[in-house]
């Protein structure tokens, strides 16, 4: 394959320039990040954003009635509005901002979980992160509510059989990853959703690893919620997005108490702040918001059918590479991938080879990724695991393969 001409329409060139951190050196070689499934960098609209904002408007929102105050308060509500529009929710008042995904699922694991009552079931999957699986169990605990797996076939495929004989009256909530942050999986999310309505069970969709790599369009989809965090989203870290279905929101419970979530406060009783501010209790990070908002704005001026294209190239021509390795295995073979490449090196730990390629400068993840069941699985510590953007090119990817073959040498 010729390495210089993509023969899809994307320009990663023009993007790359916009990322600051992606012409740094590291050991005195040229940067490689291929850990954006970890966290992805942040384009300069978005730097100069959390700049502005402490250099010109930093106030806290939906309090005063300063200048400052107001401007705050504008830019985090239009922020809001940008995001729900790019996500295609119905309104902004289903778009709740929370600390990242993590902070989303313990959200409703705790208010849904209010409404749930013992041998009620949730559903998620083998291959879910950390984060949703832990909170399901600890709901689980206090509600003595019943957790389920749907299991995985040998490729990193959801066996979607096993999920519908999982799915009965008393499943309540399938919780499960839109794409695998291991695997690089993409779950056909949407059959599943409707699967579980027909039960009369509700939807959350992980989106963690997804809406940085295609389009999200919550209402398509129909889920009665959605999770990301927004430093994978080319966002600022400690901030994210929790979308909920208006009816369900209204419905549930608030997740933590204090100062912005109230309508009024005596000590007989308090009622409650309307959406989305219900559950967003206390002064949030409200620079994150914004700049978080700016990152929309930067997305929203790509085609994220190019993207999708664009890194599906990326991915195809690793794997054609790595494939010649001998010992070499790809963990995470579905039909339907996207740029998550996790591989094995029979006798070679993955934390050495990612060492010894840091040292060259490429940025990989090794370890078990937050997913130690699925590790399990399939019998192994962990995984080496370049996950690539957009930003990213083949040539880089030359450079990885060469790094690797040295590496293998010196080790295998
Ligand atoms: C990263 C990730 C999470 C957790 O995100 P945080 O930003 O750490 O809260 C959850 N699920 C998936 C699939 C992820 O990739």
């Amino acid at each position: 394959m010729n390495t210089s001409t993509p023969t899809v329409a994307f320009d990663s060139s023009a993007i790359r320039k916009q990322f600051p951190i992606l012409q740094r050196e590291v050991y005195g070689k040229s940067l490689i990040y291929f850990d954006n499934g970890a966290t992805a960098q942040k384009p300069e609209s978005v730097i100069k954003a959390i700049d502005r904002y402490y250099t010109l408007e930093n106030a806290n929102i939906h309090r005063g009635v300063h200048h400052l105050s107001q401007i705050a308060t504008e830019a985090y509500e239009t922020a809001r509005k940008t995001i729900a529009a790019y996500i295609n929710s119905p309104s902004s008042e289903e778009v709740l901002f929370t600390k990242g995904t993590t902070d989303g699922i313990n959200l409703v694991a705790f208010s849904l979980g209010e409404t749930l009552k013992a041998g009620d079931e949730i559903i998620i999957s083998a291959m879910e992160h950390h984060s949703n699986i832990v909170p399901w169990q600890m709901l689980c605990e206090r509600k003595s509510c019943i957790l389920k797996v749907i299991p995985i076939h040998q490729n990193g495929e959801l066996d979607l059989d096993a999920y519908s004989q999982l799915l009965n009256e008393k499943t309540k909530l399938v919780a499960v990853t839109h794409i695998s942050n291991t695997l690089g999986t993409i779950n056909p999310v949407k059959r599943m959703i409707q699967m579980a309505h027909l039960v009369g069970a509700k939807v959350l969709i992980d989106g963690a690893q997804s809406i940085q790599h295609q389009k999200v369009d919550v209402r398509d989809l129909d889920c009665d919620f959605f999770v990301f965090s927004g430093h994978k989203v080319f966002g600022p870290t400690g901030v994210g997005i929790l979308y909920g279905k208006k009816e369900i929101l209204e419905e549930l419970p608030p997740y933590q108490g204090g100062g912005d979530m109230i309508a009024k406060v005596t000590f007989e009783k308090t009622t409650y702040n309307e959406l989305p501010h219900k559950f967003e209790a206390g002064t949030p990070h409200i620079s994150g918001g914004i700049c978080l908002g700016k990152a929309f704005e930067f997305l929203s001026e790509l085609d994220m059918d190019e993207v999708a294209a664009y890194e599906h190239e990326l991915l195809k021509y690793a794997e054609e590479q790595l494939e010649q390795f001998e010992g070499l295995h790809i963990i995470g073979t579905a039909k339907n991938k996207t740029s998550v490449l996790s591989f094995v090196v029979d006798g070679i730990h993955p934390f050495d080879i990612g060492t010894l390629l840091d040292k060259q400068g490429i940025a990989v993840r090794t370890g078990h990724h937050c997913t130690q069941p699925l590790m399990d699985f399939y019998g192994i510590p962990g995984t080496v695991r370049a996950s690539f953007a957009f930003y990213n090119t083949k040539e880089e990817i030359d450079v990885f393969v060469a790094a690797l073959r040295r590496t293998l040498n010196i080790i295998g």
